[in-house]
This record gives structure tokens, C-alpha cells and sequence, in this order.
């Protein structure tokens, strides 16, 4: 338990036993939730927070699973002031609050291609960066110029692409920083081109993903040469379910929560998944969702 004592003062607000918006709508707690004011305030709180206390960052909570005895520890969300995007000539400058898909639909009010492929991810820049989002052949890792970023001793740092280290969806930094805005490279383009490519990838994603159910997008990492969802499907679980838990019957990567689903049903449906294509196929699923608590 933190006493409130150990908490600097900040410009921003804690909320304590705070609801986390997230995907999945589990109702795990935050034991404190931290919204800094401004960069310098969140600065500040990393300088002056006890090292012993776990710090953590959820962006749109989108691939996390809340753990049902919920998030120990501070747990940081960046409010809208650290969402501004602007544009030159060949670069966009993304605040990591932003939305995916109000810089797709920024980029297409002013013609820039090259991101559309964010119109269909529900996460925050901050979140794509950490998980190295992308789908239908587009990825962050090709996009990303350089990212502004926090350590959690308050160190600011400017990171380029090719020191990320990054990886199918994941980096080598996420467990380290706090990514606070992305430079990304563009293409000229015009706004109904943009719009038509947006418009193609959103029909292809409504067709084959479960995008209005409570979920957390793709469960598993796609092992080398195989697809997660066949694999999930060869084992015979297509709309199997624990409880409110159950194994989309549109998409078989992902996993979804009918109404009163716990992270531990979620969680022991997936483990079931795994421990299945094991046995059958004996091929290792990595879980793409991120666990917190
Ligand atoms: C319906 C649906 C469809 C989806 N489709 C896709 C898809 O096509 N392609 C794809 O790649 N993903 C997809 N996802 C997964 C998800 O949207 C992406 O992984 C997204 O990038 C996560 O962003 P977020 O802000 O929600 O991150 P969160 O889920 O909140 O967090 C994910 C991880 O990122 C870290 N993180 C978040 N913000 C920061 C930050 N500022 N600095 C450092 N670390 C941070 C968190 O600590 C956590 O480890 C889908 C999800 C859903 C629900």
C-alpha cells in the first residue's frame, strides 16, 4: 500500500482505487492512477517518486488484460495535453496520447499518406510504438523517424528508429521509457486517396475481426510461418468459452468478454489455447496482450 506521504506534489492529479478504461472492460482498479499535467510535471514526479514503488503506463488499453485484483502500485496515463499532432513538409510530430485513428484521420484532412494503416488500431501512439502496431503491411518500425522519451528516473532522451531495436509487435526499450510523442515520415498524398486506402482497410477488418466486442485485439503473436488463429482453430476452440471468456467465432486470435468476463477467465481460456497447440502442433504461442497488475 503507498501512503500518500511517499506521493510528490504534482501539478497533475492521482486518483485512487480508479477505474482503468480499458478494451476488455475488466473492472480492476488502479491503487493509484497518475495523470501528469505537462511533460515537466511528469518529469518531476519520476525525479521524486520512490524507486521502490512499481510505476507503470497504459495508453488506450487496447492489448492489456487488467488484472482482476487490479494494478499495484502508480499507473500513468497521459491526458489530451500530451495529444497535439502537427505537420511539415515531409514529417508529423505525434503527442503519444493521440489516437490512431485521429492521426489517420488528421493525415487524411490534410493529404499525407503513408499511415492509414492506424485508421483501424484502437491504441495511442504511445501504446503503437511500444507494441510496434501495424497490419496490413504496414508497421511503425517503417514509419518512425525518431520518439521523445522518459526513463523512469526522469531522464529525457530523443530515440532514432534504429535504436529501438524493434521487433514483431514489440521493441527493446517499451520496458524502460515512456514514449512521449513520435516523429513519423510521410508521403504526399491527397485526402481521397488517403480516404479510399482508409476506407479498404476498414471494410477488410470489419469483415474478418470481432471489432465491436469487448476485446483486446489480437491475443497471440503469429509464430514464425504459421498463423495464431489456424492454429487456435485446428485445435477445435472457434467460439469456446469459460464463463463471459470466449474464443471469437469471427476470429479465432481473439479473445472476447460477453459481460461479466474476470482477466482470470480471459487469461485461463488463452493458457488452454496455448497448452492445446502445444501439445498438437508443438509450437509455442507468445502471448501479444500485455498482462498488467
Ligand atoms: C479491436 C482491436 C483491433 C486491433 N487491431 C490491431 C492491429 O491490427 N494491429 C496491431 O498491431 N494491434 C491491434 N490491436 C492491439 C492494440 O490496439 C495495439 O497494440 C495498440 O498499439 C495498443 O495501444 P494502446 O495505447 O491501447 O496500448 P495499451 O493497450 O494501453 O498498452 C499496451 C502496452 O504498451 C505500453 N504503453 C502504452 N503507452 C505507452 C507509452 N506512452 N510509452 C511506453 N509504453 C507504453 C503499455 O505499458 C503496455 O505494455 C487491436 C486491438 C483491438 C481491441
Amino acid at each position: 500500500m503507498i501512503d500518500k506521504s511517499q506521493l510528490p506534489t504534482v501539478a497533475g492529479e492521482y486518483r485512487f482505487n480508479a477505474k482503468i478504461n480499458n478494451w476488455f472492460d475488466l473492472k480492476g482498479k488502479a491503487e493509484i492512477l497518475f495523470r501528469p499535467k505537462n511533460i515537466e510535471d511528469l518529469i518531476y514526479f519520476l525525479q521524486n517518486i520512490s524507486p521502490e514503488i512499481n510505476i507503470q503506463i497504459i495508453g488506450a488499453g487496447s492489448n492489456v488484460i487488467i488484472a482482476d485484483e487490479g494494478v499495484k502500485g502508480i499507473l500513468i496515463k497521459l491526458p489530451a495535453s500530451f495529444s497535439e499532432i502537427k505537420h511539415e513538409e515531409d514529417f508529423i510530430n505525434i503527442g503519444s496520447a493521440s489516437l490512431c485513428v485521429n492521426v489517420a484521420q488528421y493525415c487524411k484532412n490534410f493529404g499525407l499518406g503513408g499511415l492509414e494503416f492506424l485508421s483501424g488500431i484502437p491504441g495511442s501512439i504511445g501504446g503503437a510504438i511500444a507494441m510496434n502496431a501495424g497490419c496490413y503491411g504496414g508497421e511503425v518500425s517503417q514509419n518512425l523517424i525518431s520518439a521523445t522519451a522518459i526513463d523512469y528516473n526522469g531522464n529525457f532522451y530523443e530515440i532514432k528508429n534504429q535504436d529501438f531495436g524493434f521487433f514483431y509487435r514489440g521493441n527493446k526499450l517499451a520496458k524502460k521509457y515512456i514514449f512521449i510523442d513520435g516523429k513519423f515520415k510521410i508521403n504526399k498524398s491527397n485526402s481521397q486517396e488517403v480516404a479510399n486506402k482508409i476506407l479498404e482497410l476498414q471494410k477488410n477488418r470489419e469483415i474478418s475481426q470481432p471489432i465491436r466486442a469487448k476485446t483486446g485485439g489480437s491475443t497471440f503473436k503469429n509464430p514464425l510461418n504459421n498463423k495464431a488463429w489456424e492454429l487456435i482453430d485446428a485445435i477445435g476452440f472457434r467460439g469456446k468459452s469459460i464463463g463471459d471468456a470466449q474464443i471469437s467465432q469471427k476470429h479465432c486470435n481473439f479473445l472476447i468478454n460477453n459481460g461479466n468476463a474476470s482477466a482470470q477467465d480471459l487469461i485461463t481460456l488463452g493458457e488452454e489455447a496455448r497448452k492445446k497447440v502445444f501439445k498438437k502442433f508443438k509450437i509455442n504461442l507468445e502471448w501479444e496482450i500485455k498482462i498488467l497488475k
